[in-house]
C-alpha cells in the first residue's frame, strides 16, 4: 500500500509530496470557518481500503475516461442536504448503474471520501460549492486567493483528490457575475496553469452571459485563456436555461468548445447539450442542483402538493404529479414498468417522495443512454424527433381539470429546430407559420 501523503505512478499522474497537505477540514469549510493548516492526522479513509488495482491506477484509467471527448457522459449531481435523501438515492443508482456521481456541497470532500471508503465503485466527483455563496472579484476570484496562501491551486486539488479518493474535483471557482469580464479573467487567469490530473476548471456564471447581449464577449473571453477544458454551472435567480436566447447560446458555446462540460441542468437541457458537443453533462437530483442560483438567491415555493417534480419520458415534463393526475384525467394514467406502478398518485410523505426521485434517476438516465447508443453526428435528429413526439403528446390530452402546459424549455427546444421557423401556443400546439 503506498504510504499516506504520497501518490506515486507513470504516466501523467506525476508524483509529489504532501507533506503541506490541506488538512480535510480546510478544503471543506468556507474559508472564514478555516483553521492554520496543520499536518493531516490519523489515515484518510481510503488509506483502509485494499483494491486490486492500486488506487492511482484506477483513478488515472477513470479520469482519462472521464475526460475523452470522444465519450459522451451523463452524470447526477446531488448533496445531503436536502430532507428527500437524493444523496443516498444517487449513490445506490449511481453504484448500480456506473454512471458517475457529482457531490456539491460544502462538505465534498468528506462526502466523496465516505462514499469511497464504502466502496462505491462509480465516479465520484467533488466540487466544493463556493461559488453557492461568493461573487468572484478581479482580486479575489477563487478560494485560494481567499486565504490559503501557503497553496497553490494544483496543491490543494491534489490534497482533495487524495484525502477524499475522488476520480474529479473541480476547481473552488468563485461566481462571475453577469458581464463582469475582469472577474471572469481572473477565474480563467488563476486557473490557467493547473496541472494536477484530475482537477478541473469550473467556470460558475450568470445564465444571461449565453444571451445574444452577453456571449460575444463570453466567448472572446473564453478564447484568450489557454485552451484547456472548462465545466460550465449556469445559475439564475429561476430556470437558468429556460430560455430560447439562452438555449441558442448554450448550441454555439459548446460548438466552438467541444466537449465542454454542463453542471447541473435538467433532461432537456443535459440530453440537448450531449447531443451537440456537451462531453459531460450531470443532472440534478434537487431542483437546487438542476437550476442553480448565484449567491444571494434561495429557494423558490414549495412544489405542488410538496411533492417534487417527476419527469415522465412520454411528454418529456418534469412536473408535479398532480399535474399529471389533472391532465390524465381522462386518459390512462401514466405509467412506469421499472417502478410497477402509474406516475400520477403520489402521497406527499417521504417515502413516495423517494420513489418520485428514484423513478426520475433511472428515467433520466435511461433517455439519456437511448441518445447516446445514436452515432454521435445522428443525436441532433433523434433527439429532435424524441421532442417533437414528446410535444404532440401533449395535444393529446384532453382533459380540462388543468390546462395542459408544455414545459417552455421542450418549447423553446422544438421551435428552435422547426425549419419552418414557426412558433408555438403554451399548450403545445404549432402555430401556423404566416
Ligand atoms: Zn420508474
Amino acid at each position: 500500500m503506498l504510504p499516506i501523503g504520497r501518490l506515486s505512478g507513470s504516466g501523467s499522474r506525476a508524483e509529489y509530496d504532501t507533506h503541506d497537505q490541506v488538512p480535510v477540514e480546510q478544503l471543506d469549510r468556507p474559508a472564514e470557518a478555516r483553521q492554520p493548516p496543520r499536518p493531516p492526522a490519523g489515515r484518510s479513509p481510503s488509506a483502509c481500503r485494499t483494491a486490486r488495482r492500486p488506487r492511482w491506477l484506477h483513478n488515472h484509467i477513470v479520469v482519462s475516461a472521464l475526460l475523452d471527448d470522444k465519450k459522451a457522459t451523463l452524470a447526477f449531481v446531488a448533496s445531503d442536504t436536502s430532507l428527500c435523501s437524493e444523496l443516498e438515492i444517487a449513490t445506490r443508482f449511481t453504484a448500480a448503474t456506473a454512471a458517475p456521481l457529482l457531490v456539491s456541497a460544502a462538505n465534498a470532500c468528506r462526502g466523496v471520501g465516505a462514499l469511497r471508503a464504502t466502496g462505491h465503485p462509480s465516479p465520484l466527483i467533488g466540487d466544493i460549492r463556493q461559488w453557492r455563496h461568493v461573487v468572484a472579484t478581479a482580486e479575489v476570484p477563487t478560494e485560494i486567493q481567499a486565504g490559503l496562501p501557503l497553496y497553490d491551486l494544483d496543491g490543494w486539488g491534489a490534497s482533495f483528490l487524495q484525502s477524499s479518493n475522488a476520480d474529479i474535483v473541480f476547481t473552488p471557482s468563485y461566481f462571475v457575475s453577469c458581464g463582469d469580464w475582469p472577474a471572469l479573467d481572473a477565474v480563467l487567469a488563476a486557473t490557467s496553469a493547473i496541472g494536477t490530473p484530475g482537477l478541473v476548471t469550473v467556470i460558475p456564471v450568470d445564465a444571461a452571459m449565453l444571451g445574444s447581449h452577453f456571449l460575444p464577449d463570453f466567448l472572446g473571453t473564453l478564447h484568450r485563456s489557454p485552451r484547456r477544458r472548462f465545466a460550465f454551472i449556469f445559475a439564475a435567480k429561476k430556470t437558468p436555461l429556460q430560455n430560447p436566447d439562452r438555449l441558442s447560446g448554450l448550441r454555439v458555446l459548446l460548438s466552438e468548445f467541444p466537449g465542454s462540460w454542463v453542471i447541473g441542468v435538467d433532461a432537456l437541457v443535459a440530453t440537448d447539450a450531449l447531443a451537440h458537443g456537451a462531453g459531460f453533462t450531470a443532472v440534478g437530483t434537487s431542483s437546487g442542483h438542476r437550476w442553480p442560483q448565484p449567491p444571494g438567491d434561495c429557494g423558490g415555493p414549495p412544489a405542488r402538493n410538496f411533492l417534487p417534480g417527476l419527469f415522465l419520458r412520454d411528454l418529456l415534463e418534469f412536473r408535479s404529479p398532480d399535474f399529471y393526475a389533472d391532465w390524465y384525467a381522462d386518459s390512462p394514467s401514466p405509467w412506469c414498468t421499472l417502478c410497477g406502478r402509474c406516475l400520477d398518485v403520489f402521497e406527499p410523505d417521504d417515502i413516495d417522495k423517494r420513489r418520485i426521485i428514484e423513478h426520475n434517476l433511472h428515467a433520466i438516465h435511461s433517455f439519456a443512454e437511448d441518445l447516446l447508443r445514436v452515432p454521435a453526428n445522428d443525436r441532433p435528429a433523434w433527439l429532435r424527433d424524441a421532442r417533437l413526439a414528446a410535444l404532440d403528446a401533449h395535444g393529446a390530452l384532453t382533459s380540462r381539470a388543468t390546462p395542459v402546459r408544455a414545459d417552455p424549455t421542450l418549447r423553446y427546444l422544438c421551435e428552435m429546430d422547426d425549419p419552418q421557423m414557426r412558433s408555438t401556443r403554451p399548450s403545445g400546439a404549432w402555430i401556423s407559420a404566416m
